[in-house]
């Protein structure tokens, strides 16, 4: 998937870490997050204490890893980075744990996923800076205290909801990212174009922008996209026209969706008739997992006015009928 919001190759991952901003200051947009971190890491810094934890959550692609080096650099300490499903074992994060500096950052990303045993050693590690690891096993095996630096962890999620209510209660610091205007987009992918020595003006960026699903990982790969489009067609230089041309090719649409997007809504319509239709039976039409939809795809969509949730299951709106240009049934007057 062109416009998918992961990551998709370790070639990729090289660019991106190319283009992520480094300091709060070149942090583009989320503007409440960032005026509470910074205030919250100045205070941190003053009293010479590590940060309190923050979790972090909203769709993939919007910068919570970002933040969460950004945090780091601010803090002026070092970070380590894993994620929730590699940390199998106790002992995997006790490891982690026990090498950290004073106040540096651990990243863990997909917090929601730590298994109950991990997240177990979490708990005090968090709160009074101590873990309780077991020696030995069996009628020998006794249980150590060990004291670790004070640090500050970093949780990522795409559904806060996820999370355990223990875990949850242990950050002092919870925000929710936002999906970003094309304004705020449109800086983006020009800073990412001057960044990549991509000829752009500025209808060209805005177009691009508008096209990326609120999202700067989605900006700007379709901005490496487009720029191959232009080298090939257009003499290099990235114009509005340009910008259309190659999006139709790559099946954005003119409202921003993808194939992808397309495709659950073109189901919604067709075989549910615009729901409500439960999440099971839209994963099966589909054939992604309900996670996929419910992480990935729908949040834009609601957001957007094009797909709600209700008690009954998922509907879609009449900006949707009207957008596939198909009648919704019962009302076929409102098509014009
Ligand atoms: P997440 O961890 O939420 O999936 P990332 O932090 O990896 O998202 O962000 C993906 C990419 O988007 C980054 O490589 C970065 O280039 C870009 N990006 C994210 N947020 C911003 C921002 N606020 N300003 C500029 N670029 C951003």
């Amino acid at each position: 998937r062109i416009v998918s919001a992961e990551p998709a190759d370790r070639r990729e991952d090289a660019i991106e870490r190319a283009l992520r901003p480094k300091r709060l200051a070149e942090y583009v947009g989320q503007a409440k997050i960032r005026e509470q971190l910074e205030i919250f890491i100045a205070a941190a810094r003053g009293r010479g204490e590590a940060l309190d934890h923050v979790l972090l959550f909203g769709p993939p692609g919007l910068g919570k890893t970002t933040l969460a080096h950004i945090v780091a650099a601010e803090m002026g300490v070092n970070l380590r980075q894993t994620s929730g499903p590699v940390l199998e074992r106790a002992g995997d994060l006790a490891a982690l744990l026990t090498n950290l500096e004073p106040h540096d950052v651990l990243f863990i990303d997909e917090i929601h996923r730590l298994s109950p045993v991990v997240e177990e050693i979490l708990y005090p590690a968090l709160e009074d800076y101590q873990i309780d690891i077991m020696i030995g096993e069996g009628p020998a095996a006794r249980s150590v205290k060990l004291d670790l630096p004070p640090f500050t962890l970093v949780g990522a999620t795409t559904r806060a909801g996820m999370l355990t209510n223990p875990l949850r209660d242990r950050f002092g610091i919870v925000s929710r990212l936002e999906f970003y205007t094309p304004d705020e987009l449109g800086f983006i992918v020009t800073r990412s174009a001057n960044l990549l020595e991509v000829a752009i003006d500025e209808a060209g960026a805005i177009e691009i922008a508008r096209r990326s699903r609120g999202t700067p990982r989605i900006a700007n790969r379709l901005l490496r996209r487009v720029r191959d489009y232009a080298e090939v067609k257009a003499g290099g230089h990235i114009t509005a026209a340009v910008a259309d041309a190659a999006l139709s090719m790559l099946e954005v649409d003119a409202l921003g969706l993808d194939m992808m997007d397309r495709k659950l809504l073109g189901a919604m319509l067709e075989k549910f008739g615009g729901g409500p239709v439960g999440l099971d039976n839209l994963a099966a039409a589909i054939g992604e997992a309900g996670d996929t939809i419910e992480d990935v795809l729908e949040p834009y969509l609601i957001q957007q006015g094009y797909l709600q949730r209700t008690p009954r299951g998922r509907v879609a709106t009449a900006a949707i009928w009207r957008h596939f240009g198909l009648a919704r049934p019962g009302q076929d007057d409102e098509l014009f």
